[in-house]
């Protein structure tokens, strides 16, 4: 009895249950329709979603319009798929949710590519490599010749909030007090004004600040922390990362990359 039993289960589970789960089942043709590479190419539009203030990666031309080199990256990717390109210029801390949100199909933002961040989201490989350094206030820390030197009570830390410097900010300088900003030229100035010690920001955006006020402030430009920049799109889009690496491997090898790099990075 007990025999005749367990056939009929196995009976009722080869025609019932397996054909109800294979229905369940989504198929590869089902995970390609629903990638942002698909949708990009059907709407024929690439949408890219940015912060325009981040030079020299997104800034805007004296019309106003995004210039930089993720502009540009953006543009060759939409020009290698063939494909119209509208962006989306919004809070950096705004970019994140937009992609979960299906507003955007990726960010390419100067976006450190961080494990906390890639829990979240999908990251391309790094497009551009650099470091978290200090713009010093002459004024406030005349002293201050090191990085660790701003982990001390009574420290005052511009960062801008949600990039790294803010997230690594309360590890790395726990004595100090952190102070949150929604833009970075805000960060800046309070360095310039003597209202904070330090501005904890990339590299390239320091070194910029630095030039543009070099009676107020000093710059400690040895990064202290590893920042690879890399364009984001939504967890578990496989087709989409693929195409992008494919497409970023591409044009390193064969002098595009390399060509956008001597426009934007040649005069710093
Ligand atoms: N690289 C930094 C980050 O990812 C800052 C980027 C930015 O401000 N656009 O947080």
């Amino acid at each position: 009895m007990a025999g005749r039993f367990k056939i009929c289960l196995i009976a009722v589970c080869i025609c019932v249950l397996l054909p109800a789960l294979s229905c369940l089942a989504v198929t590869t043709f089902e995970i390609y329709e629903a990638s942002a590479l698909n949708q990009v190419i059907k709407r024929n539009t690439l949408i890219v979603g940015m912060e325009v203030k981040f030079f020299p990666f997104e800034y805007t031309d004296a019309d106003g319009r995004p210039i930089g080199f993720d502009v540009d990256l953006a543009k060759l990717a939409a020009q290698e798929l063939g494909v119209r390109i509208e962006i989306k210029d919004m809070e950096f801390s705004g970019l994140i949710p937009a992609l979960q949100g299906g507003k955007i199909d990726m960010i390419i933002s100067g976006m450190t590519r961080t494990p906390a961040r890639a829990k979240t989201v999908a990251f391309t490989q790094p497009y551009f490599e650099t470091g978290l350094c200090a713009l010093i206030s002459n004024k406030r820390a005349p002293e201050v010749s090191e990085i660790g030197q701003l982990n001390a009570e009574g420290r005052i830390l511009a960062v801008k909030l949600g990039a790294t410097g803010d997230l690594v900010a309360a590890r790395l300088f726990p004595k100090a007090e952190v102070k949150r900003f929604k833009e970075e030229t805000a960060c800046a100035l309070e360095v310039v004004s003597g209202r904070a010690d330090a501005f904890i920001y990339d590299k390239l955006s320091i070194e910029r600040h630095h030039a543009q006020n070099l009676q107020t402030t000093r710059a400690i430009l040895r990064p202290f922390t590893y920042e690879p920049y890399a364009i984001a799109i939504k967890s578990g889009d496989f087709d989409f990362l693929n195409w992008l690496n494919i497409f970023l491997e591409t044009i390193k090898a064969d002098g595009r990359y390399q060509e956008l790099q001597k426009k934007y990075f040649n005069d710093l």
